[in-house]
């Protein structure tokens, strides 16, 4: 376990958005979570659990919360990317899978790479998505008709209430972007995840993953500082369709605008000369909301996390 103090959060986010936190924790081994509950009752309680910072928008300013950052499967000792453990195999209607354990911390590039190799599929649908594992599992993250909880076999979860344990299916809900233990809780970290993912045919996947990718540069600004999508999809619908109707693409206020390759990726243009600020980006999100509301009297629901300066 590693302590910082008053760490700045933005460089850690992809939309480049934050204030200070009162500290930050890494946490690479699992029994660093032994040490959590006097070290947070230390800080005062309050905790963020954050992956890549790629699904955050972090209000400026002093934060009253530490941040804990799991890194669990990321690095081997001598610092190298660490590799999925792969634990075995099982039969399923759609053929053989391969069960594997991969630390939360892993960059899901890095995972997917490794996938592509062996030919695993289930998760290349997430290519161009620049998380960790274990925020691609708190956001139930997917795309092209792949997401990452109907993978998970088991979860080691650490809570405030119970500790370090494993859950299996039962113990957690998922749903469109979203995925909650069953059991009340302040707030849980995944520490790793077994993952059951089919073997495909030699090439499939990597070739898949190509194709996605370009269909994905090809519709979204891969290349900008975003949060990728701000809105949920409404059901049935598209939010970034629905924004540009609304005449949202393109509309900037500061360093913060709305793509206008596509309006529900909020971008942060470092370039500009103005600071990019989160109480410009959450005004661009209220006008949104309620240009979508007026127009088509469609509620939209935020898909990206606000950690907001508020203790309430
Ligand atoms: C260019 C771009 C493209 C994107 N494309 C997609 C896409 O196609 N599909 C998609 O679904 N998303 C997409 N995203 C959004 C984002 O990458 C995903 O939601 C990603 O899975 C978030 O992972 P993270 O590790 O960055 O999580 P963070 O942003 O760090 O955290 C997100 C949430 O997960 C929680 N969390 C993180 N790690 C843990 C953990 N170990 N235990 C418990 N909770 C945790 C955090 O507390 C927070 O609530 C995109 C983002 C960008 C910038």
């Amino acid at each position: 376990m590693n302590i910082i103090d008053r760490p700045a959060l933005a460089p850690l986010t992809t939309l480049g958005l934050g204030g200070r936190a009162l500290a930050e924790i890494r946490l690479e081994r699992p029994d660093d979570c032994l040490r959590l509950p006097d070290v947070l009752a230390g800080f005062g309680g309050d905790a963020r659990v954050l992956g890549g910072g790629s699904n955050l928008l972090i209000h400026d300013g002093d934060l009253p919360f530490v941040v804990l950052r799991p890194l669990f499967g990321a690095k081997t000792p001598d610092n190298r990317p660490a590799e999925p453990e792969i634990l075995g195999e099982e039969d399923a209607p759609d053929g053989r899978r391969a069960l594997i354990r991969v630390g939360s911390g892993m960059r899901v590039p890095h995972l997917l790479s490794w996938c592509g190799k062996r030919d695993l599929a289930g998760l290349e649908g997430l290519v161009g998505v620049p998380g960790r594992l274990g925020g691609a599992v708190a956001m139930n993250a997917g795309a092209y008709g792949c997401s990452t909880a109907p993978l998970l076999r088991s979860l080691d979860v650490f809570t405030p209430e119970k500790g370090l344990r494993t859950l299996t299916s039962e113990g957690w809900r998922a749903e469109y972007r979203h995925f909650s233990l069953a059991e009340p809780c302040a707030w849980y970290m995944s520490v790793s995840a077994v993952l059951s993912l089919r073997k495909a045919e030699p090439g499939s996947v990597l070739a898949a993953m190509k194709a996605n990718f370009l269909r994905k540069k090809s519709g979204q600004p891969v290349h900008e500082r975003t949060a990728g999508c701000v809105f949920q999809n409404p059901p049935g619908q598209s939010a970034g369709r629905l924004l540009d109707a609304a005449g949202m693409k393109g509309k900037r206020r500061g360093a913060m605008y709305f793509s206008p390759m596509h309006a529900n990726f909020l971008v942060h243009d470092m370039k500009c000369g103005v600071p990019g600020s989160s109480a410009d980006a959450l005004a661009l999100i209220d006008e949104a909301r309620r240009a979508v509301r007026d127009k088509f009297g469609v509620e939209l629901v935020m898909e990206v996390k606000e950690w907001s300066s508020c203790p309430c």
